[in-house]
């Protein structure tokens, strides 16, 4: 089974913290999906196997509006074989379900709708329900925003809602992160992932940081914000299946969990990356004006075992369910290299941080936590060195 991921580079405005790839010109809308119908009809046959997920991401897709949509999902049934697709997602944020920009008549979310597969799904970028630290982050919603967003899906039969939370925000407490999660339970959404904010090069968020106007939060309290959502999720009945994801049973994200398992997926839109599931790597360059002109300037690479091996560990040890303890037979690298993959691998065990059952390693609770430490310490960088 394969998936097909469709990057939609449109926001209404730019958040603080933001460095995806995304502009504000969203009024090319229609231009757009005539530049993504396009290369649908190019890269019908890039995929070999029956598509199983659908994910419109971004950017903010919501911001297309339900006709745009509804032309993408169109043009999807007319280019791919829909018949075994289980999941069609898309991202949102709140203040689009509360504008009027999406009608719901019906009961539906694209009403009058003719398709047989649509929209199952919807990951919604939540944040913070503390309005102040949603100010601070430059989002457009507050928390009133959010609840009328939830109930507007319900009505229109939308049940899979997934909402996103971050924490570690600059000013925030862990009085305010609890009240966060205690409020977005009371949603009950089938699913919930939730990201520590991660300050990067480029963003007005690093250069506030830069000039001292923000100050990040320490170390030792996202670590007491992650232990908290833990708790407090489990407690609720949901299971954390990914380092950042959890879902009440059943209701994990297909999509998401295929790129954990290396699937093979097709990426279409500006900057999207696809794979064929061997080693094969293509993405397109993330230059919306030429894309809109029908440009897509493709790169791509051969992956190396090593790569492969690299990317097995960063991504299967996300999961819960870990890889599978062969990797590190198959991995062929010189003896010094194996001599320090194999103690760093003890080490981690002996720390509590890893663990095997059934021939699989996986992170701990403990490891769940310093995950992408965990990681790197088993990841090698060339052959002749060790991650550190
Ligand atoms: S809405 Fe999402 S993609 Fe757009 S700027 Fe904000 S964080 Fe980035």
């Amino acid at each position: 089974m394969s998936g097909i991921y469709i990057h939609i580079p449109f926001c209404a405005s730019r958040c603080i913290y933001c460095d995806f790839y995304s502009t504000t010109l969203r009024n090319k809308g229609p231009q757009f999906v005539e530049a993504l119908v396009h290369e649908m009809e190019e890269r019908k046959d890039f995929l070999h196997e029956p598509i199983r997920t659908i994910y419109l991401g971004g950017g903010t897709p919501s911001q297309l509006g339900p006709e745009c949509i509804r032309a993408i999902l169109e043009a999807l049934e007319k280019s791919f074989d829909l018949s075994k697709c289980e999941e069609i997602t898309m991202e949102a944020n709140p203040e689009d379900f509360v504008d009027g920009s999406w009608p719901f008549f019906e009961g539906r979310l694209l009403p009058g709708n003719p398709l047989s597969h649509t929209i199952n799904r919807i990951s919604m970028g939540v944040q913070s329900m503390v309005d102040s630290e949603l100010k601070l982050l430059r989002r457009r919603h507050d928390s009133a925003h959010v609840l009328t967003a939830v109930r507007r899906l319900r009505e229109a039969n939308i049940n899979n809602i997934s909402l996103d939370l971050m924490y570690g925000l600059p000013n925030q407490t862990l009085a305010s992160w609890k009240y966060s999660i205690d409020e977005l339970l009371k949603l009950q959404p089938h699913h919930i992932s939730a990201y520590n904010l991660s300050i990067e090069e480029g963003t007005p968020l690093y250069t506030h940081v830069q000039k001292g106007e923000l100050n990040p939060c320490d170390d030792e309290t996202c670590l007491a914000m992650a232990a908290l959502l833990r708790k407090k999720l489990k407690t609720a009945g949901y299971e954390q299946y990914e380092i950042s994801n959890y879902a009440l049973p059943g209701y994990h994200s297909r999509h998401n969990s295929s790129y954990w398992e290396q699937t093979p997926y097709l990426g279409l839109g500006p900057g999207a990356h696809s794979y064929d599931g061997c080693k094969l790597r293509c993405w397109n360059v993330a230059d919306v004006q030429s894309y809109l002109k029908g440009i897509r300037n493709e790169e791509s690479e051969t992956l190396s075992d090593l790569d492969l091996y690299n990317e097995r560990v960063m991504l299967g040890l996300r999961t819960v369910r870990g890889i599978n303890m062969r990797i590190f037979d198959d991995v062929k690298v010189d003896t010094v290299s194996q001599k320090a993959l194999n103690t760093s691998l003890c080490t981690l065990i002996d720390r509590g941080l890893l663990q095997i059952k059934e021939n699989r390693l996986s992170l701990t609770e403990a490891g769940l936590a310093l995950g992408d430490e965990v990681i790197r310490d088993l990841m090698i960088l060339d052959v002749n060195g060790f991650s550190e």
